[in-house]
């Protein structure tokens, strides 16, 4: 069997970070069992879909890696759905309802008067054909309900949350297609997911009484059931449901300098018995993929972790994988030694400033220091720069001053880079050179 696993967003707004969560795990999934990953577009609602959210979802994905083998639109398939639906009326799975959204509002209200729970009580079913031909005749469109077998007992075992069940007497039968035609989400999805060979769907636990309802629409279909994954749903740091989350995406991550690889690294762990770990490389977090270790809890959304996690990929991040992405003439070596410092790739940008100057240094301190600088300008000017110049300069320095620690070092940092931290100074002042640093080291005594 070849998994098959889709992601299934409505393009009706860009991609947040759960929904992001939610494509990564069917994408490590199909990729950990050799399987195909397909991106299904959820259309139907053609108001509320728009072209610009298709456009940002691909290339989120895209940003993210996760590239799909296939894509499916629903506003392509609408013929599928007719067939599908035709039958299923045919077979009385399916059957027409005509109250008002008002007069299901009142059965509602006193269905709770009762203490009764909000079942839709089926009367559309015992309409005989001459009231069901008043309602056409007068021009009421009916809306589909899709029948539920309340004998059939519904389970599954949820590759996340272990046995599931529920009765479906207690539940509605479902609106699967409204008075103007329009469709909602459940049919069509249970329709392609058949027809699409899609044998697992993962998705988030909101959608768990929905399966139960689409368990039965693949029996009605005569198709049999993927199997189910959902998973507990994301939640901020401050440990709620938060509203920020549905706003941060893609394209938030990219803006303030998230690596799709630390995006990747986070989401892929979070709510799960792994550990959050700075991995690059996609194929190890593959590996270790596994529905058996993920939590029934919410999985905590936190953008300080994910800012750890990327300062922390970053510094292990390849030149070649930055290279076009660096400041023009920035090479490897200057990459490793500023590397270990990054928060964020655009501090690259800073350092390389600061290595090729000019570099605005701020006054001295005292006399001692200036002193000081002037010792080591000397020095500077006559050691051998060709191999170690930090090492050779300190050493010389340390000998005929006796400083040591931060008296030897930090005033040296401060009149070659301007900063008071910064990269190693054995792999920077190479890189700004005999040049440049005897020019800083003059510049910082004279100021
Ligand atoms: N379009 C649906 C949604 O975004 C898909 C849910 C599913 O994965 O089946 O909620």
């Amino acid at each position: 069997m070849t998994v098959i696993t889709r992601f299934a967003p409505s393009p009706t707004g860009r991609l947040h970070v759960g929904n992001i969560r939610t494509a990564l795990h069917n994408w490590m999934f199909a990729r950990a069992q050799g399987g195909r990953f397909l991106l299904r577009i959820d259309d139907t609602d053609a108001a509320r879909s728009e072209e610009r959210f298709v456009d940002a979802i691909r290339s989120d994905l895209d940003w993210l890696g996760m590239t799909p083998d296939g894509e499916e639109r629903q506003s392509a398939r609408f013929a599928l759905y007719e067939t599908r639906f035709a039958a299923l009326v045919e077979s009385g799975h399916i059957y027409p309802a005509y109250e008002s959204a008002q007069e299901l509002d009142l059965k509602r209200k006193i269905q709770a008067g009762r203490g009764l729970p909000p079942i839709y009580d089926r009367a559309a079913l015992s309409l005989t054909e001459a009231q069901r031909a008043a309602f056409e005749r007068d021009g009421v469109a009916p809306h589909w309900r899709f029948k539920l077998d309340h004998d059939t007992p519904i389970a599954w075992t949820d590759l996340i949350r272990g046995e599931q069940h529920f009765e479906a007497r207690t539940m509605s039968d479902p609106v699967i297609r409204r008075a103007d035609g329009s469709w909602l989400y459940m049919l069509p999805s249970a329709i392609d997911d058949a027809d699409m060979g899609v044998t697992h769907v993962v998705r988030g636990e909101d959608h768990v009484s929905n399966t139960a309802l689409q368990l039965q629409m693949f029996a009605a279909l005569g198709a049999p059931a993927p199997q189910f994954a959902h998973e507990a749903l994301l939640t901020g740091a401050e440990g709620k449901l938060s509203k920020r989350l549905g706003s941060l995406g893609a394209d938030h991550f990219r803006d303030v300098g998230i690596e799709p690889q630390a995006v990747r690294a986070l989401l892929a762990r979070i709510g799960t018995s792994d550990p959050v770990e700075p991995i690059t490389d996609a194929a190890p977090l593959i590996a270790t993929f596994d529905f058996a270790r993920f939590g029934r809890a919410p999985a905590r959304f936190d953008e300080g972790e994910l800012a750890q996690v990327n300062a922390r990929i970053l510094h292990a991040l390849p030149f070649a994988d930055v290279a076009d992405r660096l400041p023009e003439g920035m090479g490897e070596t200057a990459w490793e030694a500023v590397r270990p410092n990054l928060v964020t790739l655009a501090d690259a940008a800073d350092w390389w400033r600061v290595i090729e100057g000019p570099v605005a240094v701020e006054p001295l301190g005292g006399d001692e220091d200036a002193a000081y600088l002037d010792q080591a300008l000397v020095a500077a000017a006559a050691i051998d720069w060709a191999s170690d110049p930090w090492h050779a300069l300190t050493s010389q320095l340390k000998a005929e001053t006796g400083r040591k620690g931060k008296a030897l070092f930090l005033p040296l940092r401060r009149a070659l880079t301007g900063r008071d931290h910064g990269p190693d100074m054995v792999a920077l002042l190479p890189l700004i050179g005999r040049e440049r640093a005897l020019a800083r080291l003059a510049a910082a005594r004279a100021s």
